[in-house]
């Protein structure tokens, strides 16, 4: 059996993670700097976003928004088109706001204090510690699912992790063997064991640096920790909608309603409606209704899959050609082959791809 990760063993322990952290950490931009602006956009970006996918997004909204100052006076509406494509929109919004707050009541700077951080919005006790260690070397430790993970195994703790007393005691454990002295570097070298190391379905622990203090490893039950989680099960969808096309090229988006909000986000959107049985039929019925159009000629685009959470939605698009798009309140009519300068969810550009096939068959 490994030695009790504890006294003597922790100094140990940790002098083998900082080092093989130092010397195998992939090379990621967030990485090059202290800079808590930076920090902070890659924390929330990276929230449930896998790393290659953010790398981009992150380069172009630093070339777009260089400073919080320069965040805190776009619109959101270029905040939100910059983010287009990346999901969880509520995260764009929530980093908005508080560039104004910090601008406003933090004279530019994101704040040092762990209450102050956690007063903004979008800022989490997971985030707020990674942003304070990495940028202000600040004593605080993060605990996010790889870190539990990493912390369940090296101690042969089953069970679900995410229960309310374990996740406490893991939140004082990862406290308690946090290297104070270089706290951004430790929280990072813990992380990216987790990320890269100690996965969640086969950990590698032929290269784990610390595979010597492991529980788990030692009673050859790494794979059964954490214990699985139990999902809600999945709720399928039938969505179609209707790209409208007017002979100068425009089409016409809305900003979507209570109802839609989960799929598109919030964003703008095609006129789009739940359809339980013909997609065609409802979409023709639609158009009647809500915009006076009646006979319209549907084309079928195709059929695209999107999943939100749980749910899994088939989304069947349809091109409406019209000579004349029906005056909305609220909506706008830009061309179609702009659109993707609006803020759209990607349930959006999924229809708009399908649509665009149609109209230029070779593209
Ligand atoms: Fe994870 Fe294996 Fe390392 Fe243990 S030895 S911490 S299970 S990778």
């Amino acid at each position: 059996m490994p030695p009790k990760l504890s006294g003597a063993a922790v100094a140990a322990f940790r002098r083998k993670l900082l080092q093989w952290y130092r010397s195998s950490k992939r090379d990621l931009p967030w990485r090059r700097t202290h800079d808590p602006y930076c920090i902070w956009l890659a924390e929330i970006m990276l929230q449930q976003t896998r790393v290659t996918t953010v790398i981009p997004y992150y380069e172009r909204f630093l070339d777009r928004f260089p400073s919080v100052e320069a965040l805190a006076r776009a619109p959101l509406e270029d905040v939100l088109q910059i983010w287009s494509g990346l999901g969880y929109y509520s995260r764009a919004r929530n980093l908005h706001r508080a560039a104004r707050q910090i601008v406003g009541r933090h004279a530019s700077q994101f704040p040092d204090s762990t209450e102050a951080a956690l007063a903004l919005p979008g800022i989490g006790r997971y985030t707020a510690a990674a942003i304070l260690s990495i940028a202000y070397g600040k004593p605080r430790a993060v605990l996010d699912g790889n870190v539990a993970r990493v912390l369940a195994r090296l101690d042969a703790i089953c069970g679900d992790i995410r229960a309310p007393g374990r996740w406490r005691a893991f939140e004082a454990r990862a406290q308690d063997l946090l290297e104070k002295s270089t706290p951004g570097d430790w929280n990072q070298a813990t992380m990216e064991l987790g990320a890269t190391v100690c996965l969640p379905k086969a950990p590698r622990c032929e290269i784990c640096p610390v595979s010597q203090w492991c529980h788990a490893r030692a009673i050859g039950i790494e794979d059964q920790i954490p214990a699985a989680r139990t999902r809600p099960s999945a709720i399928r969808l039938k969505l179609a909608a209707a790209v409208l096309l007017d002979p100068r090229g425009r089409t016409l988006v809305l900003r979507s309603g209570a109802k839609e909000a989960s799929l598109f986000s919030r964003l703008w959107q095609f006129p789009a409606l739940e359809a339980n049985g013909s997609p065609r039929r409802a979409v023709a019925s639609h158009l009647q209704t809500k915009f006076g159009l009646r006979d319209a000629a549907i084309e079928y685009a195709g059929e695209s899959r999107h999943t939100v959470t749980h749910r899994r939605i088939r989304l069947a698009s349809f091109l409406v050609r019209v000579s004349r798009l029906p005056r909305v309140r609220g909506a706008k009519t830009p061309k179609f082959a702009d659109l993707r300068r609006l803020p759209i969810s990607n349930a959006t550009r999924k229809i708009s791809d399908q649509v665009a096939r149609l109209i230029s068959p070779r593209r």
